[in-house]
């Protein structure tokens, strides 16, 4: 299968993810190169090395089209914040929707469509999103208006925060839709996967031309623009000369489905010196388990919390990573993931959880640790995290407590604090006083501002001039029947 057909496919026929033949490897000396290029040379140069059937020139385009196109608001495009000589964030919400996932889901769609000329496929795509909140935006801004695309969004109707919601509901563009699904994130997830697979619905877009693809990081088009800004990281690093040439480092990634610290172990894997990953895991701990245990286990409680792109109890990408670990046996892990959706557990052999935690770590951080670790950081550094980036922070404190581990180290800052406004303030104690208290989206933004002299980003200020264009919600059996509406 060439790397376009697995992007138009996103995933393989029997429903497992894609993974890729081979892992490209760089040298000591190709990462030096690859430190000379701007962001936009360094993603095209890693995505070339994965997508064989796309030109430099054709990836060059892309690359500059998604990062040099203005829609970033740091010339840097993935900035790195030294907190102290050996933490620095990466921040990667500097795009349109204020999230990491603009990283990825600005060059995605030109991939996508891209890939459906290469396999001369003339159909037009429906891009279908499960979002825990910050997908959904991206994605939104990513295909709108893309032509020969339509993108449906659905977002767990009481998962995602007031910006979230409102960011997706007042989506502009001819070619998209947003519907509120009744439950979590993993109701919607699971219901978008059985649309998946669900043959009468395939034939009955068919009639309309139309084929279903996804843009979660189940799909390798989203995937692989992530590895960059490890790779980006490291050069920012060695630049400042916080590492020699040479040097490893630590990155711990606020982690729900897998994607982005799976992105880290693709770069790792690469070449790119990295010590550990260290898995960051909000109440719903399920990663932090398997990576301690080797058992993966679903059935428990579902928390609601002020992390919300976490919480989930089927982290989809684990699923890569096993292959990976199993040295490719794709049986065991059929075996493994039918174990999953039939009693929600596997456990892998201890081969494998060794060959894990050579390379991972995994911690856990309450809620209440997480607001401290805002208060914290904000109070005595004058640096704003958000709620997920705040789990990450925490996290990477405690491994280092718990293993004297002072390599150099990387929390990969996800979101602005100005996505999760509530929580934020809440955090650094001025809800019950009076800011915050009982306001609603687009002035909660202010509070925060106000109350920490910090600037909100032009795409969540924006918000406010806008009007809501969605307000369907639906049970996760409705889905089905909301798309072909959609597309009719
Ligand atoms: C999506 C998201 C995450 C989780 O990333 P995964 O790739 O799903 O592990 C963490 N933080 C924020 C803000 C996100 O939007």
């Amino acid at each position: 299968m060439t790397a376009a057909e697995a992007i138009v496919q996103g995933l393989s026929e029997d429903g497992g993810l894609l993974v890729p033949e081979s892992i490209p490897q760089l040298s000591g000396d190709m990462i030096a190169q690859l430190c000379e290029k701007p962001y936009s040379g360094k993603a095209a140069y890693i995505m070339g090395s994965y997508l064989e059937d796309f030109s430099a020139e054709e990836l060059r385009v892309f690359s500059e089209e998604a990062y040099n196109g203005g829609s970033f608001d740091d010339v840097d495009i993935a900035p790195l914040y030294k907190l102290d000589d050996a933490t620095y964030f990466l921040e990667l919400w500097h795009g349109p929707t204020c999230a990491f996932k603009d990283m990825a889901l600005q060059v995605m769609p030109r991939l996508l469509t891209a890939s459906l000329r290469k396999t001369g496929d003339e159909r037009n795509v429906c891009v279908l999103v499960a979002t825990s909140g910050d997908t959904g935006k991206a994605a939104l801004e990513g295909f709108r208006d893309v032509p020969g695309t339509k993108i449906m969004v659905f977002y767990p109707r009481d998962g995602v925060s007031e910006i979230q919601k409102l960011q997706m509901t007042t989506q502009s563009g001819g070619n998209v839709s947003v519907i509120a699904v009744e439950g979590n994130f993993d109701d919607a997830q699971t219901g978008v996967k059985g649309l998946f697979s669900d043959e009468g619905l395939r034939d009955e877009l068919a009639r309309f031309g139309c084929f279903l693809s996804s843009a979660n990081s189940i799909n390798w088009g989203r995937l692989v623009p992530q590895i960059a800004y490890y790779f980006s990281a490291y050069c920012g690093l060695l630049g400042s000369g916080a590492i020699e040439p040479g040097g490893r480092v630590n990155f711990c990634v606020p982690t729900g489905n897998f994607g982005n610290i799976l992105a880290a172990y693709y770069a790792s894997e690469m070449g790119l010196p990295v010590n550990k990953l260290i898995c960051a895991s909000n109440s719903n701990d399920v990663l932090t388990q398997f990576i301690s245990t080797g058992v993966y286990d679903r059935n428990r409680p579902f928390y609601t919390t002020s992390s919300p792109s976490m919480d989930i109890l089927v982290s989809s990408n684990l699923e890569r990573l096993l292959f990976h670990l199993s040295g490719k046996d794709g049986d065991a892990i059929k075996t493994f993931m039918s174990a999953l959706s039939s009693g929600g557990r596997y456990e892998v052999p201890s081969r494998m959880r060794d060959e894990a935690v050579r390379l991972f770590s995994g911690g856990r951080c309450s809620e209440a640790d997480t607001f401290r670790t805002i208060a914290e950081t904000f109070y005595n550094h004058d640096y704003l995290l958000d709620t997920h980036t705040a789990v990450a922070s925490k996290v990477l404190s405690d491994y280092r407590e718990q293993t004297g581990d002072m390599t150099p180290s990387v929390v990969v800052s996800t979101a602005s604090p100005f996505k999760f406004c509530r929580s934020v303030l809440e955090a650094l104690g001025r809800r019950r006083s009076g800011a915050g208290a009982g306001l609603k989206g687009e002035s909660l933004t202010a509070a925060l501002s106000e109350v920490t002299g910090k600037k909100i980003p032009a795409p969540i200020s924006a918000i406010e001039d806008k009007k809501q264009r969605f307000t369907e919600i639906v049970p996760v059996s409705g889905m089905r029947t909301a798309i072909i509406k959609f597309l009719e």
